[in-house]
């Protein structure tokens, strides 16, 4: 199996349920490796497009848009960090809609084309990320006509009731979405809920809290930081950006037991103690 094939495969069982609703206001679609989520702003019925998958999906993304929110395009596009599988399909999406992105301040030097994310350590990893290894950008992206950068105090005029939270650590302005009064929890890649480092997963996917997708983690004490934040807003529902969602209990003991067990959980060997 090739990412050709895969993604060819994935044209072709193109199926427009394939958009979900996981809770009132927000909807997810899945893309070959990672989730887009739509959230509605019932106070004046705009809605916000978070994360836009990899490359090559904008089509299928705004088939499934469309189906969700028909003849309304979202007012923005809001992008957890600027990792190819969340940011691929961005400019595309933009353009056509002619909406802006927002990303944290901190994100935005790795999405104007003035610098780029370290590169990729090829001794961590495995499955999924040696299977989309052929997508992987040749250089930096570069958003700046739609880029703006968003930040808690901002996001309250756009999006009611939904708070922006700087989770550094898988890259510096990574940000998670967080619903104050549902207790939504969107973590982009601040935690994942199936194992990146698989392939199987993309197949088989089975949720269980795992840490951000080391291949691609810059700072492991931040990041562990961040799951610390993520426990305490005591989440009901937790979206990620790869992997199923999960509800209830088990997502505070999912994310206390990756928190306990960092190290040996989530921080790939070499990386350890270092
Ligand atoms: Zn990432
Ligand atoms: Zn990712």
């Amino acid at each position: 199996m090739d990412i050709d094939e895969l993604l060819r495969n994935d044209e072709e069982n193109f199926d427009h349920a394939k958009v979900k609703k996981v809770s009132d206001h927000v909807a997810m679609y899945r893309t070959l490796v990672s989730n887009v989520y739509m959230i509605s702003n019932p106070s004046n019925e705009s809605w916000f497009m978070i994360d836009t998958g990899i490359a090559r999906y904008h089509e299928r993304i705004l088939v499934a848009a469309e189906r969700h929110f028909p003849n309304l395009p979202p007012e923005a596009i809001i992008l957890t960090h600027g990792h190819f599988d969340h940011a691929g399909s961005a400019k595309a999406l933009a353009k056509h809609w002619d909406i802006p992105i927002y990303a944290h301040p901190q994100e935005i030097p790795f999405l104007d084309g003035s610098t780029s994310y370290p590169p990729v350590d090829p001794t961590v990893g495995g499955g999924m990320i040696s299977l989309i290894s052929p997508l992987f950008p040749k250089k930096a992206i570069r958003l700046t006509k739609w880029l703006r950068p968003i930040t808690d105090e901002t996001a309250s005029t756009l999006i009611d009731g939904w708070r922006i939270i700087h989770t550094p650590g898988h890259t510096p302005g990574h940000i998670s979405l967080f619903h104050e009064e549902e207790r939504i929890l969107i973590a982009g890649d601040a935690i994942a809920t199936e194992n990146p480092e698989s392939a199987l997963s993309i197949v088989f996917p089975i949720s269980k809290i795992h840490g951000p997708p080391a291949f691609f983690t810059e700072d492991w004490d931040k990041a562990k930081q961040s799951i610390q934040q993520l426990i305490q807003l005591r989440p009901k529902l937790l979206l990620a950006g790869h992997g199923l969602p999960i509800e209830g209990d088990a997502i505070q003991e999912g994310l206390e037991h990756l928190y306990q067990n960092f190290d040996e959980l989530a921080i790939p060997n070499n990386k350890k103690n270092e």
